[in-house]
C-alpha cells in the first residue's frame, strides 16, 4: 500500500485502524470499545482492556526467546558492561518489583526515579508497569529545585535512586541533592531505596533509607506476578517545561501506549526481534521511555542503555558499539551530532558499521549541514522526526516500509499516521495555504500513545493545549510551513520554551531560580541560536544594588553567583550561557517582556514590531550589553 493511502486509512477510519494496531500486543482481557471520545478533548483508547506494559516488553519475549538480548548495559564512566537475556531481565524486574511491594508500594502509587543511565533505572521503570505504580523519571541533571516541585506534584511513595551519577570520569553525587529536595518538599516519600554504585559517601536517612543490594538479595527468587491494569490505567507521569515556572506533568496510558510504540517500531523504525537498538538519549526524557526502554523491548529488540560521554574514550565509542552489538536502528540527537563532527573523521572508519541501517535524529531542528554530514559518513538514511514529551512517539517523520516517499533535506517528514495534523495561522485560526507559516496543530481525538491529561489537573491539560484556537485542535507550541508537497518544517516555538541540545527548558523556570538571587530585581531569559547547541539560554539581569555589576570584574562574579545558583536549584541544564546586567528591559506598556526582541538583538537581527514597547532605551541597553 502506498502512503498516502495508509494514512488517509489511519485518519478516516482510526478505530478499524487502531483496532487492528492492537493486535500487536498481548490483552489479557479484550477491549470492548476502540475508542471512547464522548468528552473531547480527553480520549481513551481500548477501553475495558486489560494488559501490561512489562508484559509485552519482558514476559512475552522471555517466554519464546529468553536467552535473546534484552538489556545492554554499557557505562564508559564506570567501565562496565552487561548483557542481560530477556530471562534475566525478567529475573531482575521481578526482584525490583517484590522489593517495592516489600516497601509498602501498591497500585496506582507514584514512585519517582532518579537514576543515572544504568540498568537499574531500567528494572525500576518495568517493575512499576509490573506492579501497576506509575513512576515519573527525573532526569539526573536536575537539582534539588527541580526535583522538589516534581516531588511535590507527583507525591510519591517511593524515590528510587543512587549515590551519583558521572560525567568525564568525574562523579555527580545525586544523594545530597535528593536529601535537599526532599527537605524543600512538602510531601515527603516513605521510602528512598538507593543504588550504591561506590562513586560518593552516603549519608543515610534511619528508617528511610534502604540500601538496593541489600534488599535484593532478600528477593533474589522472587515471583510477581504481573498486575493486568485496564488500558486507561497510568503508567507514567514525565515533568516537561511549559510557559509558567511549574513544569507539567505529562501523564500516559497503559494499553494506547503499549499499542502505539509497538507500531512505531515497525512502521517507523522497522526494528525486528533479535536485531539490536541503540539510542544515546537518557531515561529521563521521552526518547528514553519511549525509544531506550520501552518500544525497542516491547518489539523483542535488544536495546542498549550507555552511560558516558559519546567521546569518551574517544569519538569511536558509539561506533564501537554498533560494531560490537550489530546495531541495525540508531537514535540520537543533532547536537550529538555536531559533537562528533568536530572530531577527527576517522574515529567513524575504524568499525564495521554494516550493520547499521539508518540513524534517527530527533528533539531539535536537523540542520542540513549536520544531516549531510553524518549521511555520507555513515552511508545510511538519516531520518528526522519531530515529536513531544506530550505525544510519545513521533509526530512527523518519513515511515519505513509503507512508504515510498523520500526523506527532504531540513524536514522532519510528512505527518505519521493517526496524527491529523493541520497548519493555522496564529491570529485569525484559519488553515494555512502551502509555504505559510503557521502553529502546527493536531485535531483530536490524538492518536493513541499520546498524553491523557495533565497529571492531577484536567483544566490546565484544556486550557493549556486545547483553548488556542476557535475551534478545539491540539496546539504542538511549534511554527511550522508545508510545502506542495505536504513535507513539514519546524521552525521553533511559538510559547517560552527553548531547546538547549535537545533538552527542553522553560524559560520561566530559569527566570524564577535566577530572581530568587539576592541581588536580582528583574530578569529575562531567551533562547539564543547556538552553533553546537541549537539553542542556548541567555538572561538580563536588572540588580537591585547596581554597584556590584558597575565594574567588568564585579559583572564577572556576579555573573559566576547567579549561575551558581541555577547549577544548585535547577542543574547545569539549564544554566544560561550568559548573564547580562541592564538597567532597563525592553516591555510592552502593559507590562509584558517582549522577549522575542530581545532574542532577536542577540542574534544580530530586526528586533521587529516595536509599537508598544514602553521605552527605546531598553534596547539601547541590551545592544550595549550584548557589545561588552
Ligand atoms: P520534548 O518534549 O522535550 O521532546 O521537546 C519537544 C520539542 O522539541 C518540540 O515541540 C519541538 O520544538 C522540538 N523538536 C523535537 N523534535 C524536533 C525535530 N525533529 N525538528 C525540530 N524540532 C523538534
Amino acid at each position: 500500500m502506498n502512503y498516502q493511502d495508509f494514512y488517509r486509512q489511519s485518519v478516516e477510519q482510526p478505530e478499524l485502524f487502531w483496532a487492528n494496531e492492537a493486535r500487536r500486543i498481548h490483552w489479557e482481557k479484550p477491549f470492548e470499545t476502540v475508542l471512547d471520545h464522548s468528552r473531547p478533548p480527553f480520549a481513551k483508547w481500548f477501553v475495558g482492556g486489560t494488559t501490561n506494559l512489562c508484559y509485552n516488553a519482558v514476559d512475552r519475549w522471555a517466554e519464546s526467546q529468553g536467552d535473546k538480548p534484552a538489556l545492554i548495559g554499557i557505562s564508559t564512566e564506570t567501565n562496565t558492561e552487561k548483557v542481560y537475556s530477556y530471562s534475566e531481565l525478567k529475573q531482575e524486574v521481578m526482584r525490583a518489583a517484590a522489593m517495592m511491594q516489600s516497601l509498602g508500594v501498591r497500585k496506582g502509587d507514584r514512585v519517582l526515579i532518579y537514576m543515572p543511565m544504568i540498568p537499574e533505572a531500567a528494572f525500576a521503570m518495568l517493575a512499576c508497569a509490573r506492579i501497576g505504580a506509575i513512576h515519573s523519571v527525573v532526569f539526573g541533571g536536575f537539582a534539588a529545585n527541580s526535583l522538589a516541585t516534581r516531588i511535590d506534584d507527583a507525591k510519591p511513595v517511593l524515590i528510587v535512586s543512587a549515590d551519583a551519577g558521572s560525567r568525564a570520569g568525574k562523579a555527580i553525587p545525586y544523594k545530597p541533592l535528593l536529601d535537599e529536595a526532599i527537605g524543600l518538599s512538602s510531601h515527603k516519600p516513605r521510602h528512598v531505596l538507593l543504588v550504591n554504585r561506590a562513586l560518593a559517601p552516603i549519608a543515610t536517612v534511619e528508617g528511610r533509607d534502604v540500601d538496593y543490594e541489600t534488599l535484593r538479595e532478600q528477593h533474589m527468587h522472587a515471583q510477581v506476578p504481573v498486575t493486568w491494569l485496564e488500558s486507561n490505567d497510568t503508567s507514567y507521569i514525565l515533568y516537561t517545561s511549559g510557559t509558567t515556572g511549574k513544569p507539567k506533568g505529562v501523564q500516559r496510558d497503559v494499553g494506547g501506549y503499549a499499542v502505539a510504540l509497538a507500531a512505531s517500531m515497525d512502521y517507523i523504525f522497522c526494528g525486528k526481534a533479535g536485531e539490536t537498538y541503540f539510542s544515546t538519549s537518557d531515561i529521563g526524557w521521552v526518547v528514553g521511555h519511549s525509544y531506550i526502554v520501552y518500544g525497542p523491548l516491547i518489539a523483542g529488540m535488544a536495546t542498549v542503555m550507555y552511560e558516558g560521554l559519546p567521546i569518551r574514550p574517544d569519538a569511536g565509542i558509539w561506533w564501537s558499539i554498533v560494531e560490537k552489538y550489530k546495531v541495525t536502528r540508531m537514535f540520537s540527537a543533532p547536537t550529538a551530532v555536531r559533537v562528533l563532527k568536530k572530531q577527527p573523521p576517522e574515529f567513524m572508519k575504524k568499525y564495521d558499521l554494516s550493520s547499521l541501517k539508518a540513524l534517527y535524529l530527533a528533539g531539535e531542528p536537523l540542520d542540513e549541514t549536520t544531516s549531510q554530514w553524518i549521511s555520507s559518513e555513515l552511508g545510511v538514511p538519516i531520518i528526522d522526526n519531530y515529536w513531544q514529551t506530550e505525544t510519545g512517539w513521533p509526530i512527523l517523520s518519513i515511515a519505513c516500509g509503507v512508504q515510498e516517499k523520500a526523506t527532504r533535506l531540513g524536514s522532519p517528514g510528512v505527518p505519521m499516521y493517526g496524527y491529523k495534523v493541520r497548519l493555522l495561522n496564529e491570529a485569525t485560526g484559519e488553515e494555512c495555504g502551502a509555504n505559510e507559516k503557521g502553529v502546527v496543530v493536531i485535531d483530536g481525538p490524538l492518536p493513541p500513545g499520546c498524553m491523557q491529561t495533565v497529571y492531577g489537573d484536567d483544566e490546565r491539560f484544556v486550557k493549556t493545549y486545547w483553548s488556542n484556537f476557535r475551534q478545539q485542535v491540539y496546539s504542538t507550541f511549534d511554527w511550522g510551513i508545508r510545502d506542495e508537497d505536504g513535507y513539514y518544517f519546524i521552525l521553533g516555538r511559538t510559547d517560552d520554551v527553548i531547546n538547549v541540545a535537545g533538552h527542553r527548558l522553560g524559560t520561566r523556570e530559569i527566570e524564577e531560580s535566577i530572581s530568587s538571587h539576592p541581588n536580582v530585581s528583574e530578569v529575562a531569559v531567551v533562547g539564543v541560536e547556538d552553533k553546537l547547541k541549537g539553542q542556548v539560554a541567555v538572561a538580563f539581569v536588572i540588580p537591585k544594588n547596581a554597584e556590584p555589576a558597575s565594574t567588568p570584574e564585579g559583572r564577572k562574579a556576579l555573573e559566576a553567583e547567579i549561575m551558581a545558583v541555577v547549577d544548585r536549584q535547577l542543574g547545569a541544564v539549564a544554566r544560561p550561557s550568559r548573564v547580562h546586567f541592564v538597567g532597563l528591559l525592553p516591555k510592552t506598556r502593559s507590562g509584558k517582556l517582549l522577549r522575542r526582541s530581545i532574542q532577536a538583538l542577540c542574534e544580530g537581527r530586526d528586533p521587529g514590531d516595536l509599537t508598544t514597547i514602553e521605552d527605546p532605551a531598553s534596547l539601547q541597553q541590551v545592544k550595549a550589553a550584548l557589545a561588552e
